[in-house]
Order: structure tokens, then C-alpha cells, then sequence
């Protein structure tokens, strides 16, 4: 069997008598016709054509070294990476009162302290900077543009001791923009900022509902004014929280930031994701990651994706997806300086991994890490893009993360139409 198992063959409506190959692996695709599909599986193929399919990843020749390599990936991974990430919460508070955020209890004394944070660049310099890797955080809350001095703080040692030994840093920012004037960019430039993972729920009057200031007033047009102000500045990445009931409207959302001056090609890539069930019966936290399987939201995915490319606006392709309860060099640290692997399971404190105190505990237990090692698993075609699926998914679905959160009903009934819009067929 020389294809590769992480490989899938879509029909061509568009050529009769071609199919396209599509690698999880690589994300490489190729239009072949039938007939080099059957020679392939015959193994009759040329040995130039041979060497077109390996270089696209489609074609191995030792299946048992390829799944061996695919099983060993991720320790390859955490054993090489010269990169270490976090997400950081600087603080609870927020300025907005959405009603599906369950942080509301929380706002108010919830920030991180300055003790907290100096525990935090101690961590960081000695654990990762010194170690040679570079530092990339991801500032989030909470509402991070409500502690900028916290930010600059942290930022600003971790910036200054990546200088002294060689490395990297940089920072984003995960935040609903009603703060994130050109003001507050040009300030945080200096501090590493590139990015900004922001928050739009629909067109004005759904946002509005969805995304009030704590006063009642609509935050709409003050996001959408400040993205237009700053969005040359860094990149903008915006999202949205959809639900069954609303996800029609999102076009109108992006339509209205074209209609505002704002260039769908400069914008970073747009994620739009469901409103998610709230985390470990305190608050919610969301990762885009995290991706249901009913049917309503596989095809509330597939229309808005649709909608976002036909706009000229840019998303994330299908690729390798490893969820990052997996990366040793990946932590998120909360505002108290409680380290958890994933923001979703920060409501569960039976998560948490260990403090900046403490250290990092050891977590292969509590979040049975390698669950997706099985002959299931690394049989499967999807498995490049799955790794076992969400851990948080699992969790909400059985109350424990005691196994795997199959993902092939969802490809099955995605994936294709997936590849075909991004090759422009859709
Ligand atoms: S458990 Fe993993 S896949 Fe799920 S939201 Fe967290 S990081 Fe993402
Ligand atoms: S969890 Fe399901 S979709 Fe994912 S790799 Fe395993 S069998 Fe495949």
C-alpha cells in the first residue's frame, strides 16, 4: 500500500474522470485522473510520477516507517521546539456584559498582582529564555486592555531579557477592541505587539445585543472605528461567537467592514466559531479549536467559510492539528499564577498543572496524554488533523477526558467541501 494512509480522494465534478488527492498530512493537493489513481494503487506507477507523489507526501515507501513517524510526531515536536507560548489572563475585568459570558461574578478584584507577575517573568526568563527558545505570549482576560501597565510589565522584562540572550519575543492580544485605540497600539508596538485576536457577534444591531458595555450602549461602531484606525499597525484577526439562531447574519458583519474602509486582504484570518458551552460551571473561556460535530454547525461552518472567501477575506486552511494540551511549550497562566494546558478547562481547578510557585507538574495522567496512540487512530486518514480531538469536548461530553473525541463524522461530512473551497471550486 504505497499512498499514504493520511491521504483522502474527492470526486472532480468539474473534470470527469479526475479525482483529487489530498494529503492531512501536508495539506498538498493534486488533480490526477483515474486512471494514475488505479496505477497508483497498483503500484504500476512511473518512477517520475513516484517521485512527484513523495515530494507531495502522497506517496511513501515504507507504510510501517510512516505511521511509526506519525506516532512519534508529536514527542518530535515538543523535543525540538525553540519556541515557548502562554496565554496569559492579566485580568477578569471586562467592559463589556455579554450575556453568554459567565465571567460576571468574577469582575472586579480578579487581576493579576504585581507579585504574580514578577513570579511570571522569573518563570518565563529562567525556564524558557535561558534555555535559548524564544517567547511569544498571547495577553488575554478578561478584557487585557483593562491592565496595560501589567502588560507593559511583563512584556517589558520578557522583551528586555530575550535582547540580552538572543531570542525572540513578541505578544498578541486577545480582546474585544473597545480599548484597542492607534493610541494604545503605538504605545504597545514597542512591547512587541503584533497581533490582535478581536470580537465582532454579527452586523451592528446582533453585535449590539450580543456585545454591550456594561452600560447597555451597542460597542459595534467603536470596534469597528478603532480596527479601521489601527489594522495597518497589526495584524487584526477577526472573530465572532455565532449560534444557530444568528450565524446567517455574520456576513452582513464582514460586509460591514468593507463598507468602512477596511481591506479584507489586509485583515489576518477570519474565525468564527460557535457560542461554547460554559467551562467547569464557572466561567467560559474559548478556543477556536474546539469544533462541534452537529449537524447545524458543520453547516453553519461550511456557509460562513464560503461567505468569508467570496468577500476576499482570508481563513485558516485545514492543516495539522495538534491539540495543545499535547505541547510541552505551551501554558496557559492564570491571572493567580495557576498554570492550566488549555483556557477551556481553566473553570475546572482538577486541571490545573501546577503554579508559578511550584512549577509544572506532571499532567500525562490527569489529561491522558497520547490517547490517540491506538490502531484506530493511527489507522485513520484524519488523524493529521485530529490527534484524538478536543480534550475539553471529551470532557463536557463523558465528564472525564478518558478518551478520544472522534472528529470522522465531522471531516467526513466537511473535509471535502473544505478543500474544494480552497481551490476555488465552491
Ligand atoms: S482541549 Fe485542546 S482542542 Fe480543546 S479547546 Fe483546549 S486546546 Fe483546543
Ligand atoms: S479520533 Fe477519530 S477522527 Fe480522530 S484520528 Fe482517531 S479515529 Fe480518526
Amino acid at each position: 500500500m504505497p499512498l499514504s494512509r493520511y491521504l483522502k480522494t474527492f470526486t472532480d465534478p468539474s473534470r470527469p474522470g479526475s479525482v483529487i488527492l489530498y494529503s492531512t498530512k501536508k495539506g498538498s493537493i493534486v488533480r490526477v485522473p483515474e486512471k494514475f489513481l488505479a496505477a497508483a494503487q497498483n503500484d504500476t506507477l512511473s518512477e517520475s510520477d513516484k517521485t512527484t507523489l513523495r515530494r507531495l507526501e502522497l506517496w511513501v515507501d515504507d507504510p510501517a516507517a510512516e505511521r511509526a513517524a506519525m506516532a512519534a510526531l508529536i514527542d518530535h515536536t515538543n523535543g525540538n521546539s525553540g519556541t515557548f507560548m502562554a496565554t496569559v489572563v492579566l485580568t477578569l475585568a471586562c467592559n463589556l456584559a455579554c450575556p453568554y459570558c459567565f465571567e460576571d461574578h468574577f469582575r472586579g478584584d480578579h487581576a493579576m498582582s504585581d507579585e504574580t507577575a514578577r513570579l511570571l517573568i522569573a518563570h518565563v526568563k529562567r525556564e524558557q529564555i535561558d534555555s535559548g527558545r524564544d517567547v511569544e505570549l498571547r495577553f488575554y482576560g478578561g478584557e487585557p486592555l483593562m491592565a496595560v501597565p501589567r502588560l507593559k510589565q511583563i512584556a517589558g522584562a520578557l522583551q528586555d531579557a530575550a535582547q540580552i540572550a538572543g531570542t525572540k519575543f513578541s505578544c498578541s492580544l486577545v480582546t474585544n477592541a473597545t480599548l484597542l485605540t492607534r493610541p494604545v497600539v503605538e504605545e504597545l508596538l514597542p512591547f512587541g505587539l503584533t497581533s490582535a485576536q478581536i470580537t465582532l457577534d454579527g452586523p451592528a444591531d446582533t453585535h449590539n445585543r450580543q456585545r454591550p458595555f456594561v452600560s447597555g450602549q451597542g460597542s459595534f461602531k467603536i470596534i469597528v472605528d478603532n480596527l479601521r484606525a489601527v489594522y495597518d499597525l497589526i495584524t487584526i484577526k477577526p472573530g465572532g461567537n455565532f449560534t444557530h439562531d444568528n450565524y446567517r447574519e455574520f456576513p452582513a458583519m464582514l460586509d460591514a467592514l468593507i463598507e468602512a474602509g477596511m481591506d479584507p486582504a489586509q485583515l489576518g484570518p477570519v474565525q468564527l466559531s460557535p457560542v461554547h458551552p460554559k467551562s467547569g460551571g464557572q466561567y467560559t473561556h474559548s478556543a477556536s479549536c474546539a469544533i462541534g460535530s452537529e449537524p447545524w454547525l458543520i453547516e453553519a461552518n461550511l456557509y460562513l467559510r464560503g461567505e468569508i472567501l467570496r468577500r476576499g477575506f482570508s481563513v485558516d486552511k485545514p492543516h495539522m492539528g495538534v491539540c495543545m494540551i499535547e505541547l510541552t511549550n505551551n501554558l496557559v497562566v492564570n491571572y493567580d499564577g495557576t498554570f492550566y494546558k488549555c483556557p477551556a478547562l481553566m473553570g475546572w481547578p482538577e486541571f490545573a498543572v501546577g503554579t508559578l510557585a511550584d512549577g509544572v507538574n506532571d499532567y500525562r495522567e490527569s489529561h491522558n496524554l497520547d490517547i490517540w496512540k491506538n490502531d484506530e487512530c493511527l489507522e485513520c486518514a484524519y488523524l493529521p488533523l485530529c490527534f484524538g480531538g478536543c480534550r475539553f469536548f471529551r470532557k463536557l461530553k463523558t465528564g472525564a477526558i478518558d478518551g478520544v473525541d472522534c472528529r470522522r463524522a465531522m471531516l467526513d461530512a466537511s473535509l471535502e467541501t473544505l478543500v474544494r473551497q480552497d481551490l476555488g471550486m465552491n
